[in-house]
Parts: structure tokens; sequence; C-alpha cells
């Protein structure tokens, strides 16, 4: 591990002090990065993919609160841990899809140290990315990219470039994107929020840059818009991945629905985990849905217009062509879990240490 220095902010103006100007590559090495769980960073430091000059600590800041807005949403501080926000009854009653996708990513002890901000910023899992032996364009901008004739299983089917065809690896972040979630950040040019369909970045000639975000912004908080009156009952995360626990989406699936006592839908979202740089979602594929009887063959409509642009990449048993129908598929079956009824979490917080 590249050698670095250590600074402890106490307040949101001391931390923005800290961090300094630097370069928007997210990759960039010498760069301050500000540090809270640490999940993915410090492993990232270990198999030096990432060397910042600087960590600055950031958890005595006041930013963990979960609280209710004027307007029937919430509000989710950056630094609340993930395995709080899962359990705690504002979200869990209003945002059960949220609960749901948090808790089906990473295992327990991670959940524990995770932090809601720290998620957003989580890089891919990109095998190659995380060698520093091998090519990467987003570890390495202009080396190559090894996954395009190579292993991609768990890569992208929409949105790609031919530069990356990385995925982002959140659960959490694809229910934030059904949600219309908005970031709030903090710098020295002051606040401003930024819709979360924005947040993420397609790949594009810059697959080194993931977000918007720029160097010197700090996330402060999440805000969840008041949801539609159904959505909370008809709501469903579907993970499917290459093993039953702490393992990356091929592809996820969030989706909910507000249906009237006819049968037909009001409103619809659908999020895609695992198939691109960011979370995907489509509003014409939504759109089919609405006014219409919530069936399985308009379901099955809804998915192909959801994947209409997917392209394979990979070649032989690296190839990912397999995600395609299974995307579509998996669409369908989120949306038919939805229509019967929220399943809720069990209650159990794993906060308390249990590492089932
Ligand atoms: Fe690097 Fe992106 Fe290619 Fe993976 S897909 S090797 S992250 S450039």
């Amino acid at each position: 591990m590249t050698p670095f220095d250590y600074a402890w902010a106490t307040t949101p103006q001391a931390a923005l002090e800290h961090i300094g100007p630097g370069p928007d590559s997210t990759t960039a090495a010498g760069a301050a990065k500000f540090i809270a769980g640490g999940t993915n960073l410090l492993d990232l430091m270990k198999e030096n993919v990432m060397r910042p000059a600087r960590l600055v600590d950031i958890n005595p800041l006041a930013l963990s609160d979960i609280e209710a807005t004027a307007g029937g949403g919430l509000r989710l501080g950056a630094l609340a841990r993930n395995a709080d926000t899962a359990y705690d009854p504002l979200v869990a009653a209003r945002y059960p899809l949220l609960s749901a996708a948090i808790l089906a990513g990473a295992s327990p002890q991670i959940r524990n140290m995770a932090s809601n901000g720290g998620n957003l910023l989580q890089r891919t899992r990109c095998h190659y990315f995380y060698d520093a032996g091998v090519p990467c364009n987003k570890r390495a901008p202009g080396s190559g990219c090894p996954a395009v004739s190579g292993l991609a299983r768990q890569h992208a089917i929409l949105g790609a470039s031919e530069l990356c065809i990385a995925t982002h690896p959140s659960d959490m972040c694809v229910a934030l994107r059904a949600l219309d979630a908005v970031v709030l950040v903090q710098s020295p040019r002051g606040g401003r929020a930024i819709a979360f369909e924005d947040f993420h970045r397609l790949p594009g000639d810059r697959p080194d840059m993931d977000t918007t975000l720029a160097h010197d912004e700090l996330i402060t908080h999440l805000e969840l818009p008041a949801p539609a009156p159904g959505f909370a009952a008809h709501s469903a995360y579907l993970k499917l991945r290459e093993r039953a626990s702490y393992a990356f989406a091929l592809v996820s699936v969030a989706a909910m629905l507000d249906i009237d006592d006819g049968g037909l839908v009001r409103a619809a979202r659908i999020a895609l985990g695992g198939v691109a740089h960011k979370p995907w979602r489509e509003p014409e594929a939504e759109a089919l849905l609405v006014g219409q009887p919530a069936s399985e063959a308009l379901f099955a409509q809804a998915a192909e217009r959801l994947l209409q642009g997917a392209r394979p990449q990979g070649v032989g048993p690296g190839s990912n062509a397999f995600k395609i129908a299974m995307a579509q598929r998996a669409v369908v079956r989120a949306l038919q879990t939805a229509r019967q009824g929220t399943v809720t979490n069990t209650g159990h917080n794993d906060s308390a240490g249990d590492a089932r």
C-alpha cells in the first residue's frame, strides 16, 4: 500500500478544507479521498488500484440521521450505515424496496460498516480493474480494455462504450434509481442537489470518471420523494447472482407498481442493476404499463422494451449474451412479485452483530 496522510474532520467545512482541489478522475493517483466505512476504498488501496495521498476521515460528522421531510419523503444521512438504513422503521414502512435492496447486498458485517454515501461511490467489481498487472482504461486511461475480448459475464449489456464495459455493483443504488432519489452535496462553492439519474455516468470516452461528483464535493444526504400511494404495498427487489449470498448481481431488478381497485396500473417503476455502468431505467418501458391490466403479457412487453438496446459483450465462454434473456425474465418475475404484494423483511437487525 502506498503511504498516505490522514486527516480527521469534525465539521463539513473542515472536511472540505482537508480535501482541497484535485482532479475529477475517480482513480487519479495522489488525489485526497473522503473515507467513511472504507469497505471498498481500503481494498482498492491494498491492491494499488487507488493511491490517494490523503484520507479525510468524515466519520465524526453529524450526518447519520434518518428523518421524515415535510413533503412526505425521507432524508437519509450520508453517514447512516447501510444496516441502520435498511432496518429504520420509516424506511421499512415507506420504502420497503430500499430495505430489500440493501439487504440483498454484501454481508451483515459489511452492511454494518458501509455508509450510504459510500455505497454510491463504490467502484466496479470488474476483475481486470482490480488487477494492477493488466491494462484497464478505468484504472489507467488509454491502456486498453481486456474485458471487451475476454471474460465479461459480470459486464454491461446496456450503455457500454468501446473503452469500458464495466457495471456498477450496488444493489442500494438500483432501488434509489427507481425511487427517484436526490443526492445533496456540499462544496466550497455551496450546496447542490443532483438527481439520481444524473449522479452516475456511462463510460463514454472517460471511463475513469464514475460519477458527476466533483473532487471537492461532499455527499451530505440522500432525499427520497414521497412515493406513489401503492408503491410500498407492491414492490420487489430481485437479485440473480452466481451464488446465493455475498456475490454481486449478474442482473437485478427493482420494481414498484401502483395498482387501482380495478387491477389497472396507475404508475410503475423498473430499474435494472448489473447490466450497465449505472442503474438502468427506461421511461418508455414504464409508460407501457400505465393504464393497462397488470398482466404477465404486459410485463413481458415492458421487459422487451427495457432491454431493446442490449448488446452482448465478451467472447466464447466469457460472453454475457445470456444476460439479455435473463434480464427480460427477471423483469417479468419482479413485476409479478410486486403485483402479488411486497414481502417485508424479517425485522431482524443485523447491526447487533449477528454474522449470519
Ligand atoms: Fe477496465 Fe472497464 Fe475494461 Fe473492466 S471493463 S477492464 S473496468 S476498462
